[in-house]
């Protein structure tokens, strides 16, 4: 199976011009001018982006939060994710206590094999630090997953203490993964919900009140300060606020090896929402901010602070699920739906709009989380033997987002309404058509298990 793609732009993290790509069995041959092989498809991307196909290192499909299961399963949420030109997905395998993180793996490859139309692999989220979970790391970077998670706002594992804290950053850089950490403190929070919930206020529109941006600051600043102590690399996940950012600036400048990621719709929506009548559709962890938090999160993607925007994907209904939560925001799953629109939101709120470059959305939204999480120059990229996984992007398409066009199982879009310019016109997976103009032909089960590199600083 041979297809050629020719007369588009090709836009890597680092150049852009015009060229045709050559694709034999599910892998890029050879790229370069008026190539002219007999292929068994051609693709005509005249006045067309070419770029790599977008990797999301932030999806939870077919999970549990907050007693709820999300309404996206490895089937409906990369169906959207092939809709939106994600073709690598990386989710969070979900440790529950007492389970070894084998069985976590095995129970994560089952709700994807078979269903996936995109590849996909897993991050380990711990629920509890011990010496029998650490000591199962090795085997689990053995198994093809570099990269563990904890959070340390009082879910899963609560209030992980500083020296367990260190021992797995340590344990998981020594097995050659990289850590990775939700950073807001959850004491404090605790607190101040039950102060709160105390004064009756528990609409969602306290939830800024309850998780402010100086609560993500400080839980930021206490984990790269005890990276700095383990003398080990740290990746923080929901990036959300100005806060946030001085204290990864701050460590970066001094040559720190910490990495920030952010999400689609911390550069695309602001705290604002929190007043709508349905406001409990946009609650998520962090909250949304004041609009200004904005431009200093887009800044902060110029001076290379924040180097992946992943979709943090965790799609619920509006009716029966996020509306239990109308009076007490406490009583709704948090997380939304978001992962088939992260890439044209980016290309409109960032590129067109003169924010960033093309490069830098390619670089986003797949370059820097490929190298990260040890899948760069397999994906991440087009180049000659890498696998053919594209998007060929109409930068001149206007579209206006809406609930008919999400392909989310969740019966809303936080998006709706909103107009972008730019969006995916056909996706390629490992040499295969799998969306064209919107519709995924794609098929379940057609998505490979990633078994990733060591991580190594890029
Ligand atoms: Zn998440």
């Amino acid at each position: 199976m041979t297809t050629l793609i020719k007369n588009g732009t090709i836009i890597t993290a680092t150049d852009m011009y015009k060229a045709d790509l050559l694709v034999k069995n599910g892998v890029i041959t050879e790229i370069g001018s008026e190539i002219s092989k007999i292929a068994s498809e051609i693709i005509d991307a005249a006045d067309k982006w070419v770029l790599p196909g977008a990797v999301d290192v932030h999806t939870h499909m077919d999970a549990q939060c907050d007693g709820m299961t999300t309404v996206d399963d490895f089937e409906t949420g990369t169906t959207a994710a092939a809709a939106g030109g994600t073709t690598t997905i990386l989710d969070y395998a979900e440790q529950a206590p007492g389970t070894s993180l084998t069985q976590t793996l095995e129970e994560w490859k089952t709700k994807a094999e078979s269903h996936s139309v995109v590849d996909y692999g897993f991050h380990l989220a711990l629920s509890e630090i011990n010496e029998e979970i650490l000591s199962q790391i090795p085997g689990a970077v053995e198994a093809g997953v570099t990269s563990f998670h904890l959070r340390l706002d009082g879910y899963g594992s609560r209030y992980i203490r500083d020296g367990d804290l260190v021992e797995f950053l340590q344990r998981t850089t020594k097995a050659g993964a990289l850590a990775c950490i939700h950073a807001e403190n959850g004491e404090v929070i605790d607190l101040f919900l039950r102060r709160l919930a105390a004064e009756g206020k528990t609409s969602v529109k306290y939830l800024p009140v309850a998780r402010p941006p100086e609560v993500e600051a400080q839980a930021f600043a206490r984990a790269i300060s005890l990276a700095e102590m383990a003398k080990t690399p740290l990746y923080l996940t929901n990036l959300s606020s100005a806060h946030a950012i001085e204290k990864v600036k701050a460590a970066r400048d001094r040559g720190l090896p910490i990495f920030a990621e952010t999400c689609s719709h911390y550069l695309a929506m602001s705290s604002d929402r929190y007043e709508d009548s349905e406001g409990i559709k946009y609650y998520c962890t962090p909250p949304l901010r004041p609009s200004w938090h904005i431009d200093v999160l887009w800044k902060a993607i110029t001076s290379e602070d924040i180097h992946v925007v992943g979709s943090d994907h965790m799609a619920f209904n509006y009716a029966g699920q996020k509306n239990l939560g109308k009076d007490n925001f406490t009583q709704a799953p948090r997380g939304f739906p978001g992962i088939q629109e992260r890439l044209s939101i980016l290309c409109t709120a960032g590129v067109q709009s003169g924010k960033i470059n093309a490069n830098k959305l390619v670089d986003l939204t797949s370059t820097s989380p490929a190298k990260l999480f040890g899948l760069f120059p397999r994906k991440g990229t087009l180049a000659v033997g890498s696998d053919a996984d594209m998007v060929i992007f109409d930068p001149k398409a206007d579209v206006t987002l809406s609930k008919s066009l999400s392909l989310s199982r969740s019966d809303y879009t936080p998006y709706e309404g909103m107009r972008t310019h730019g969006a995916v016109w056909l996706v390629i997976q490992r040499g295969k058509v799998i969306t064209r103009e919107g519709k995924v032909i794609g098929k379940p089960g057609q998505g490979e298990f990633l078994s990733r590199e060591k991580f190594s600083t890029p």
